[in-house]
């Protein structure tokens, strides 16, 4: 089993990443078998809870309300139709639920309060709560997971290098004081990026660095490829080939050996067989259900008949956490 490391080297990324891709893909599924069980692939389910209208401008994103794009705003959604849509997530085998809220920031208002009462419920479910809220402080990660929040994402998207060229309404080093408060609380870390924005190979390369080089690796990388959308500023953008995703998920194996490294958006254009190479490089996480926030994703038969098909199994919630007693009657049961 490979020793996790925190001191990659820019060179030592870039010579992984450059390997010749059969080769990559190897090496990147050895590793993945040293550490994991490479036919457990861990299903999540993401839903929007507040859409559109945020005032960040993102460039890959739909719901700036900077861009016309064809995204339906709508406000805060009720606790109890949260619920409904987390109960039905969880019988169609998801074991973890994310929420995606297009804020910029956190607020202490009533919203917030009732975000606190949505993982409170969903966390009873049984299954492992994750939230996408924007920017949050130190108390605000800390009232989370109090909650029972179990991991908290915000991506990096790109390198540092890059950034301004994709966000200009913040800071990288605002991404990283937001990761550094949901570690400190105690909550696990997802974090990861998007490739075909037009950065280069050196980009993607410096932002595994910096994912790979974190005090604790991300518990959960999601490797996303952009979906461009009509209205936004990389709408004319081309699709990544799956090699390019190959290889980013195959790095990302092979630099943080246990973490769950996610196929995230992207995934609908991916044929079941480009799915397969991607399993095979390393991922073991996926997004299910028909939207993810708000571009298309496979739907829930399909990526059933897709496991049966290649052999894998959901992941159990909590495989690594330290479930409540109440949380490990409902595991058990499942
Ligand atoms: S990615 Fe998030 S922060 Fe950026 S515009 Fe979209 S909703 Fe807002």
């Amino acid at each position: 089993m490979s020793k996790l490391r925190n001191d990659w080297t820019l060179d030592e990324v870039s010579e992984i990443y450059n390997r010749p891709v059969l080769e990559l893909l190897y090496q990147a599924a050895t590793v993945h078998r040293e550490n994991n069980d490479p036919s457990e692939v861990q299903v999540c389910t993401l839903l929007s809870i507040k859409t559109g209208g945020c005032p960040e401008d993102c460039s890959y994103c739909p719901q700036a309300a900077r861009y016309h794009t064809d995204v339906e705003v709508h406000r805060l959604l009720d606790v109890d139709e949260v619920m409904t849509k987390a109960s039905i997530a969880n019988q169609n085998g998801s074991t973890r639920f994310c929420m995606g809220a297009a804020w910029r920031n956190v607020r202490d208002n009533r919203d917030f309060d009732k975000v606190i009462d949505m993982v409170k419920g969903i966390n009873e479910m049984g299954m492992e709560v994750c939230c996408t809220l924007g920017m949050i402080t130190g108390s605000q990660a800390q009232r989370l997971k109090d909650a029972g929040l179990y991991a908290y994402n915000h991506n990096l998207d790109t390198s540092s290098d890059y950034y301004g060229e994709i966000i200009t309404t913040r800071e990288y080093s605002d991404r990283i004081e937001t990761l550094e408060h949901v570690r400190n609380a105690g909550l696990t870390v997802c974090s990861g990026g998007i490739i075909g924005m037009g950065e280069k190979d050196e980009d993607r390369i410096a932002m595994l660095q910096t994912l790979s080089t974190m005090p604790k690796h991300p518990e959960s990388v999601p490797v996303n490829a952009l979906v461009p959308v009509p209205g936004t500023p990389l709408a004319e953008q081309p699709r990544v080939s799956v090699w390019e995703m190959v290889r980013m998920i195959a790095t990302a194996r092979i630099l943080m050996p246990k973490s769950q490294v996610r196929l995230s958006a992207g995934r609908q254009e991916m044929p079941i067989v480009e799915q397969a190479m991607c399993f095979m490089a390393g991922a073991s996480s996926i997004f299910a259900g028909e939207k993810l926030l708000t571009t298309p994703n496979p739907d829930i038969d399909q990526d059933k008949m897709m496991f049966d098909l290649l052999g894998l199994k959901p992941r159990v919630a909590f495989k690594n956490g330290q479930p409540t007693q109440q949380v490990k009657a409902e595991v058990q049961k499942t």
